[in-house]
């Protein structure tokens, strides 16, 4: 059955137990950063680190407040990625899960222009190979949830059946809409990550891109 996640940024308050929870469960060094600028820490994703809870400032009705969106692999439906990988097999869509994997065998110069509408593969400078968020599939497939959804305190995450989570996000969108009356779901349609944004994603630092995906610009 394809799963899903939804990322209800409501309920985020940026604690990061998510960001930790992923190097933990997938063995990922911390990053050595020389000088911390910013409460966003790390500043980037990168190949070992696959998640990461991205901060914004914003004025909306005339206050200051900060966005929070934890970024990740959107797991598409028809993956750009997968379209642009030139080996075979390189880059597959697991069949249970519908889980966008990217295998030992993905390496950046074998594209001719890695199509990740969401920015997220980064490459190894040793190795070459590029990597990001699996699904933690190898959970997924012993009836575990993924380490991030399940570290998460406030419940900003979920993660279940793709239909089930569509219903919650449908469901939720509607009660989060009565606060925060710019509230939308991004892409709900084309990705199996499926954020809910409490303001305009102008004001998180995302613009709709001409493939029609909403992103970080
Ligand atoms: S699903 Fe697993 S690999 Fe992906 S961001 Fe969450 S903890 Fe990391
Ligand atoms: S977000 Fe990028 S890396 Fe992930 S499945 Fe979509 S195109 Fe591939």
């Amino acid at each position: 059955m394809a799963k899903a996640y939804l990322v209800d940024t409501s309920r985020c308050m940026a604690c990061k137990a998510c960001q930790v929870a992923c190097k933990q469960w997938n063995g990922l060094p911390a990053e050595k950063i020389d000088k911390v600028e910013s409460p966003q820490n790390p500043p980037d994703l990168s190949a070992i680190t696959w998640t990461l809870v991205r901060m914004k400032e914003a004025v909306s009705s005339g206050k200051v407040r900060l966005l929070f969106f934890k970024d990740q692999c959107r797991h598409c439906i028809d993956p750009p990625c997968q379209m642009s990988a030139v080996i075979p097999g390189s880059i597959y869509r697991d069949e249970e899960t519908e889980a966008v994997i990217h295998t030992k065998r993905t390496r950046y110069e074998d594209f001719e222009d890695i199509m990740c509408p969401y920015d997220i593969p980064r490459e190894d400078p040793k190795t070459g190979r590029l990597f990001k968020c699996t699904m933690c599939i190898d959970r997924v497939k012993n009836d575990m949830l993924p380490a991030c959804v399940q570290a998460c305190p406030t419940g900003a995450m979920q993660f279940d059946d793709r239909e089930e989570i569509l219903k919650m996000a449908r469901e939720r969108l509607d009660k989060v809409k009565a606060i925060h009356k710019n509230a939308s779901l991004v892409d709900a349609d084309e990705v199996s990550v499926i954020y809910l944004l409490i303001e305009d994603a102008e004001l998180y630092g995302m613009i709709r891109n001409p493939m029609g995906k909403t992103v970080f610009a």
